[in-house]
């Protein structure tokens, strides 16, 4: 398999900055007084545009985790979402953002969105940088999205093939 560019650092940074500027001024206008933004991450794909987007952002922010794996080993999901890891703090009355890289299938943003909406937050939405919306097996909505793409398994920028390339600056795709 060979790796071909798709999305350079400029872009990426271009598209980050679009979504942090919406996202803070719509955040603006919803966090009261001394509230914060309860940002949740969803590792480790979305380790690196998770720590891009959050340094752009001007509302204040808390940062959590949770953990997911759907792909396995190889470049074809398994169709199942398995729950690794659930954020530390409590979902409860707070402002949500979750923040994934791509959404695919949306099986994943489907899970969290029912998890994390069952625990009465204030408000639960989605960013993310990218979208395959031919792959959808799950309608849903995305809140916030950089670009959509079209069907191709990507790899830099947080997003692996197992677990390589995760730390690579750019998005490329395996052919
Ligand atoms: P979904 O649950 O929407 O099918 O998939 C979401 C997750 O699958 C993404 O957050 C990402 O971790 C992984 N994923 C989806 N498409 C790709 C891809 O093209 N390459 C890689 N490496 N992971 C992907
Ligand atoms: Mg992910």
């Amino acid at each position: 398999m060979k790796v071909h560019p798709f999305i350079n650092a400029e872009e990426i940074d271009r598209l980050n900055t679009t979504l942090a500027k919406k996202i803070s001024s719509d955040y603006q206008n919803i966090l009261a007084e001394k509230e914060s933004l309860l940002v949740v991450i969803t590792l480790k794909g979305a380790l690196l545009f998770g720590a891009d987007l959050i340094r752009k952002l001007t509302v204040p922010i808390h940062v959590d985790f949770v953990r997911l794996a759907s792909y396995g080993a190889g470049i074809k999901s398994s169709g199942e979402v398995r729950f690794l890891k659930d954020i530390e703090s409590s979902p409860e009355g707070k402002h949500i953002l979750v923040l994934d890289e791509i959404i695919d299938s949306g099986r994943t943003w489907d899970f969290l969105r029912k998890r994390l909406g069952a625990a009465n937050p204030k408000s639960l939405k989605i960013c993310a940088l990218l979208s395959k919306p031919s792959r959808r097996e799950i309608e849903v909505t995305i809140d916030y999205l950089g670009r959509e793409v079209e069907d191709k398994f990507l790899v830099g920028y947080g997003l692996d093939f197992n677990e390589d390339y995760r730390n690579l600056k750019e998005i490329s795709y395996l052919e």
